[in-house]
């Protein structure tokens, strides 16, 4: 370690904005500053380095740590005409921590050090006022105890509201000196009388006390348990920024303040701060007082309170220079702290603004607008999650909560409805015009109609890849699941949470961005796509090369992914269109069918309907292209469960419940579901699939024939594991596909392809590829096969393996590491060298992750499938990936 202590002061730093790493983002941005020439009290930054030792050495610091920091502080004397520690003309620091990024959990900052007895008294000559001597006083040592020492803050409160009793005083403010003088002792002995210790008189030791403290706390409990949420790296360290105080609390003629160089909530281009005369640091924030808007554009309407710019003309408009001069240099929108001391301003931090998704891009646009920034910047700047918090309905934050319990935050966007505990009663609702939210502990595929129906879904079990969250994320839908408080009791139709009791009927909120459940109606606010989004997501998609499919399978979801600005459908399922009330008795009369004539009529009635359907999503999605998935599940999820429904098809069928239960158990597939389903029903029962061919063909040809479409269909083959499986099955769909031509007196193109998604697929890839003329990987059954893990396992049954971070947090999430992702390279590789023109997808959930993208664009597929409401999503992260492999190149 060659050195471990920055300055700051005069116009000139040792450090500057590239040494984030070093100095941490408050310490590299004070030394920036410092060097355009702003107002920033002088002062010194010590190393995350040396945190880093700090850690590693067993709480001790480098060799000669202490000669650098006293080095230091005789220029900060010197620089200031003050002493640390004199008793006549004392200098005074604050002492604040800071990681590469903003971290709460970390230690608070410690203002107004080098107090006590004797240089408070040289405090109060200096600035003429021991009132303010003595407030300043008093504020130290409850932070210094309460930080450094460990000291609860309610004692020091109890002690201040004593005080004020007694003087018969309501503010802070109107405590006499004398008063001040008396509480500065009383809290010097609750110091002693909670913590054992003595209050440290010395300021040298109160120095190193702080900055003891600031490397402390990123040890805590609290900054831990942060990072692992973040992903931050243990060995960052912390920084310790030490500073010569500026007072804002000094009287009238001084304020504090936080500013925003644009609307942080919508991003419009304008000034937007808090401010408050005579105060300091962080009563800004802390609620105590409210504070007074900078100017009238961030005045609330009918504010009466007086403004910076009222009150403070010469020095508001010095701000407002410095504020534009730092989003120029800066070139993004800046949060900024500062100071005003008699009349003079500060600068004491400036860093990049958090802001609303909406805000992101509106503030993107606008600066490429204003030649700040190059579109490729822009791009990166908002981010995917953004883009989806956009596009959600979220709950007004202006109203009030009453927040009962919390759940995972399975799917985003915010739902009110009344409660029901069956999908039946949810489309009961739905046919009625109401809103309801169905709770269930669990759902099941039975459930998707009711989940459609609900306007959300709220589960007890499950993690965030149950049922209930991926089939909810599919379809854009609110969920909280796992929301282990809740105990539902279907037959009273009741749930019970926390002591209080919802019935069916009632009215219940819940928020899949937090997880949070409410009680009663919370408005929502609509998502916001304006002309910014709109330029923003036609910048963005000039800049990918990926294709954006969406996975849709009713009319409705096709025409959303258009709107969201899919290219196409991925993957269109068609066994969803067997499930509709209308059609599963045919179906059923299909599968319970013992020889090929009865199978054959029952499919001559499911024809038309598929027939229709298809034309309506080739309607819907004019002019680009389709993939249709022949079916796929095994027949029993066509069967019926309950008891009732038994009975009723045993009667249809004319046979016995027992004969029925026997087939349905003898169909029964367990996950991950292998055995009789996909193409091996194909080539169990050709007929199947012959009907779907059927139908997809003379859908595609009446359009071509009739409408003057332009349609080459895709029909994929689900489920091959073999190279005969896919020999036979192409021969038959080509026969078919020749059958319709023929008859309908037309030539177009049509694809066969294959789902890769049994891991032998990908190994036998190139020889496959010289057959299919299109792969798609369907990464939710790779994935089950690869790593032999349902989702329900790694949801719910393995905490001890998600503890241990075995399969890591969400396998079905990361595809980008040993196992599936290899897989698919393997797949890629060889299907490439065994058809040239080969073209790759992806559908499965993954296909709408953000690093699956970057993924798949690395392995240059043709498109990403998602599901419509990740379409843009998906869009601005292909763009993300290819700026990401541009700037690598
Ligand atoms: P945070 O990281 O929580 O924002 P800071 O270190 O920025 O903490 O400190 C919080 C507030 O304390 C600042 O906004 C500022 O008002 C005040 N402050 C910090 N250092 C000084 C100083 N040297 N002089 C005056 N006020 C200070
Ligand atoms: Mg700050
Ligand atoms: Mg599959």
């Amino acid at each position: 370690m060659e050195k471990m202590v920055y300055f700051f002061g005069e116009g000139k730093a040792e450090g500057n904005q590239k040494l984030k790493d070093l100095l941490g983002g408050k310490g590299a941005n004070l030394a920036e500053m410092t060097n355009l020439g702003l107002a920033v009290p002088p002062g010194f930054t010590i190393t995350t380095e040396v945190c880093t030792f700090y850690y590693q050495g067993k709480n001790s610091y480098p060799p000669g740590l202490d000669v650098e920091v006293d080095r230091a502080m005789k220029r900060l004397e010197s620089i200031m005409g003050r002493r640390f520690a004199d008793r006549e003309n004392p200098l005074l620091v604050s002492v604040r921590s800071g990681a590469r990024v903003s971290m709460p959990g970390m230690m608070d900052t410690i203002l107004n050090l080098g107090l006590n007895d004797e240089t408070v008294e040289g405090l109060a000559r200096q600035a003429k006022d021991p009132r303010f001597a003595y407030d300043a006083y008093r504020r130290f040592i409850q932070m210094y105890a309460e930080v450094v020492m460990g000291v609860s803050s309610h004692h020091f409160e109890s002690l201040l509201d004593q005080a004020k009793r007694r003087q018969g005083v309501e503010s802070d403010a109107e405590l006499k000196v004398e008063e001040l003088k008396k509480l500065v002792a009383e809290y010097k002995s609750s110091v002693q009388r909670e913590s054992g210790k003595a209050f440290p008189v010395e300021p040298g030791a109160q120095l190193w006390g702080a900055i003891g403290a600031v490397f402390g706390s990123w040890g805590s409990a609290r900054a831990a348990s942060y990072r692992r949420i973040h992903k931050i790296p243990e060995d960052w360290g912390t920084a310790v920024n030490v500073q010569t105080m500026v007072f804002g609390n000094m009287g009238d003629d001084c304020a504090t303040g936080v500013a925003f160089t644009r609307d942080p909530s919508t991003g419009e281009r304008k000034f937007f701060g808090e401010f408050l005369p005579n105060a300091q640091g962080e009563d800004v924030v802390a609620g105590i007082r409210t504070p007074m808007p900078i100017n009238q554009e961030s005045a609330t309407p009918g504010n009466q309170l007086a403004t910076m710019e009222q009150l403070f003309p010469d020095t508001y408009a010095e701000l407002v220079r410095l504020y534009q001069l730092l989003e120029k240099h800066y070139k993004d929108m800046q949060d900024i702290e500062f100071t005003v001391q008699q009349k003079k301003l500060f600068l004491l931090q400036t860093r990049t603004g958090k802001r609303t998704p909406s805000a992101a891009v509106r503030i993107a646009v606008d600066m490429v607008n204003e030649n700040l920034i190059t579109k490729d910047i822009a791009i990166s700047r908002v981010t995917p999650t953004q883009i989806e918090q956009l596009l959600h309905p979220r709950l007004d934050p202006r109203v009030e909560k009453k927040v009962v319990t919390k759940g995972l935050p399975a799917s985003p966007g915010a739902a009110s409805g009344e409660v029901v505990f069956s999908s039946e009663e949810a489309e009961n609702y739905r046919k009625a015009g109401k809103a309801a939210v169905l709770v269930r502990h669990e759902t099941s595929p039975e459930d998707i109609t009711g989940m459609d129906a609900a306007q959300g879904v709220l589960t007890a079990l499950g993690g965030m890849t149950s049922h209930a969250a991926v089939v909810a994320r599919g379809m854009g839908k609110p969920c909280v699941a796992g929301c282990g408080a809740i105990s539902i009791d279907y037959k009273k139709q009741l749930f019970t949470v926390n002591g209080v009791t919802v019935r069916k009927g009632e009215t219940l909120t819940i928020d899949g961005s937090t997880g949070e459940v409410i009680l009663g109606f919370v408005p929502t606010i609509n998502s916001q796509v304006d002309q910014y989004f709109t330029e923003f997501m036609r910048w963005v998609d000039e800049k990918r090369g990926l294709g954006i499919r969406a996975n849709a399978e009713t009319p409705n979801d096709v025409k959303v992914a258009r709107q969201f600005g899919a290219e196409g459908v991925g993957l269109c399922r068609t066994e969803h269109m067997f499930f509709e009330e209308s059609r599963i008795t045919a179906v059923r009369e299909m599968i319970l069918a013992e020889t090929r004539e009865r199978r054959e009529t029952a499919l001559n009635k499911i024809f038309p309907m598929q027939k229709d359907d298809f034309l309506a999503i080739f309607r819907e999605m004019r002019g680009y292209p389709v993939t249709i998935r022949l079916l796929d599940p095994p027949l029993h999820e066509f069967l019926p469960k309950t008891e009732a429904e038994l009975l009723e098809l045993a009667r249809l069928e004319n046979t016995s419940v027992e004969a029925i239960a026997a087939k349905v158990k003898s169909l029964h597939e367990f996950n991950p579901m292998l055995g009789h389903r996909g193409c091996r029903l194909g080539v169990s029962y050709p007929e199947i699939y012959e009907m779907q061919v059927r139908a997809i063909m003379e859908a595609a040809g009446e359009l071509i024939r009739d409408e003057d479409f332009q349609i080459e269909p895709e029909i994929m083959v689900p489920f091959i594991g073999a190279l005969e499986e896919f020999q036979l099955l192409k021969a038959d769909i080509t026969k078919v596909c020749d059958q319709v031509l023929n008859k309908l007196q037309l030539k177009f193109t049509y694809r066969i392809g294959t789902m890769i998604e049994i891991p032998r697929a990908a190994l036998i890839a190139e020889s496959l590829a010289k057959e299919a003329e299109f792969f798609s990987f369907g990464t939710n059954d790779l994935t089950q096969m690869t790593l032999g893990l349902s989702r329900d396992d790694a949801g719910s049954f393995l905490p001890r393996y998600l503890e241990k971070g075995i399969y890591r947090q969400d396998p079905f999430v990361s595809l980008d590491q040993e196992g599936v992702g290899e897989l698919i390279r393997i797949a890629c590789e060889r299907g490439r060298r065994g058809n040239g023109s080969l073209k790759i997808g992806i559908c499965g959930e993954q296909g709408g992750d953000t690093s699956t993208i970057e993924f798949c664009h690395r392995l240059g597929f043709n498109y990403v499938s998602c599901s419509p409401f990740r379409v843009p999503v998906a869009r601005l992260a292909a763009a993300q990936a290819a700026l990401k492999s541009s700037s690598l190149n």
